[in-house]
């Protein structure tokens, strides 16, 4: 069958799916592509969601992944404010919200993940916000502008952001994170603590090592109760502890699925006309085995790599995971994976606010982390790539360079 003859569809109108469309067209494929998306609004980024589109600081239009005629120039049909709601892997069948159904030859999934939910005492009060969309950015940055206080529900990425962009807003915020520190699961409660002290610094308050025993109030939220029994009085409180991936189809279709979808080392499923990239999707990693990234980074490359390999490209994904985080005057970048670790490791002193982390196991370099120290993590990735046995005192060295050290054992 001619290109022509054929139809690709894209199921997930966000940053791996709207990167996949236009990785098929750059590729010269010339069938039918078709981009559905729940959402009403063209594909846009969620990076600024927490950051400066929350603090009404950016147009909608800035966070478009593409401006609005681009789908159009290349006849991408993007079919919005309508869920795939069936998918058939046999007959190569997808159904549409609306009763339609559409056949396909390849199908990418990309279809993101899903804040999850804190099913305490009171969870169904009004003023409890999750944060995923461009909508519920709108009502919480709403919400900020009419000042007050809130409590924020975790301290990871998305609840540290959100922490920050209110306390730039001029809101009170507390803070309740089950963990000794925010991000510790990600950076240990050494690197943690720079956050930590970051917050304190800003005006947070902080309840760590507790959770959430029950929301109060009459119609909205009032107070939250804590497990180690206190009550913090609120206007309004934002949830942020983690999200799921959106499985739903891929499971009802029969795919594997094992906290996400379960792909190959090209992104392919268990059923070969199948693919899957993004926060979706996870991968057997060449050289991290298996694995889910759910940041800005991994959707936007492994669209494109997804999409070249529904046209038989046969192409690995093998890119090193990274993501960046702003938090007040605080930027950094995070490249590799450290799932457990012996060691960390300092360029610079944390408490100077310019430094690189480095995290070690059995003296072998998984991860390093730039903050507030730029052009670097190229070289940071390029290092990591090989996990490589280094010296920590290299590491330290503000002398030895790294781009030397990544260079030195290729
Ligand atoms: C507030 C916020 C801040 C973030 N900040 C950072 C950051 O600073 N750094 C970083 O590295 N990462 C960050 N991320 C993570 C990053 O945005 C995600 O990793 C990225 O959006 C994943 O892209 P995706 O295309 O896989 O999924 P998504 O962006 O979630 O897109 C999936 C789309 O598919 C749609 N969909 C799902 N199911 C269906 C269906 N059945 N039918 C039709 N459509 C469907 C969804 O509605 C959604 O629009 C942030 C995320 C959020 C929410």
């Amino acid at each position: 069958m001619s290109d022509r003859e054929q139809t690709f569809v894209i199921v997930g109108a966000g940053l791996a799916g709207a990167k996949a469309a236009e990785a098929l067209r750059e590729a010269g494929f010339e069938g039918r592509v078709a981009l559905i998306g729940e959402e009403a609004e063209h594909p846009y980024e969620r990076p600024p969601l927490s950051k400066d589109y929350l603090r009404g600081e950016v147009e909608r239009e800035k966070i478009l992944v593409h401006d609005e005629s681009f789908y159009r120039r290349h006849e991408i049909e993007l079919i919005l404010d309508q869920a795939a709601v069936g998918l058939d892997a046999e007959r190569r069948e997808l159904e549409l919200a609306g009763g339609e159904r559409l056949a396909f030859d390849r199908l990418l999934l990309a279809t993101g993940a899903s804040p999850r939910r804190l099913n305490v005492a009171g969870a169904e009060l009004d003023g409890i916000h999750y944060l995923r969309d461009v909508g519920s950015s709108d009502a919480i940055h709403a919400r900020l502008e009419r000042g007050g206080k809130a409590v924020v529900i975790g301290a990871g990425w998305i609840g540290s952001e959100i922490a920050a962009s209110a306390r730039q807003l001029g809101v009170e915020v507390t803070v309740i994170e089950s963990a000794s520190v925010p991000l510790e699961r990600v950076l240990g409660a050494e690197v943690g603590a720079v956050y930590r002290d970051l917050h304190l610094a800003h005006g947070v308050e902080m309840l760590l090592g507790t959770g959430v025993e029950a929301f109060e109030g009459s119609g909205a939220v009032e107070r939250v109760r804590t497990s180690d029994g206190r009550t913090v009085e609120c206007d309004f409180a934002v949830v942020g502890i983690g999200v799921s991936p959106r499985t739903e189809l891929a499971r009802a279709a029969g795919l594997a699925v094992d906290d996400g979808i379960v792909v190959d080392g090209s992104l392919q499923s268990s059923h070969p006309a199948i693919f899957a990239a993004g926060d979706v999707a996870r991968q057997r990693h060449p050289t991290l085995g298996p694995l889910r990234v759910e940041h800005w980074a991994n959707a936007l490359h492994q669209g494109p790599v997804a999409a070249r390999n529904m046209l038989g490209c046969g192409e690995p994904y093998d890119r090193v995971p990274y993501f960046f985080s702003d938090q007040y005057e605080v930027g950094m970048e995070y490249a590799g994976l450290a799932r457990q670790w012996d060691r960390v490791v300092f360029r610079g002193k944390p408490d100077s606010h310019e430094f690189i982390a480095f995290w070690l196991r059995e003296g072998r370099l998984l991860a390093g982390m730039n903050f507030n120290v730029w052009d670097v993590n190229e070289q940071i990735q390029e290092l990591v790539a090989k996990r490589p046995p280094v010296e920590p005192a290299a590491l330290e060295d503000p002398g030895v360079a790294l781009g030397d050290l990544a260079r030195n054992r290729a």
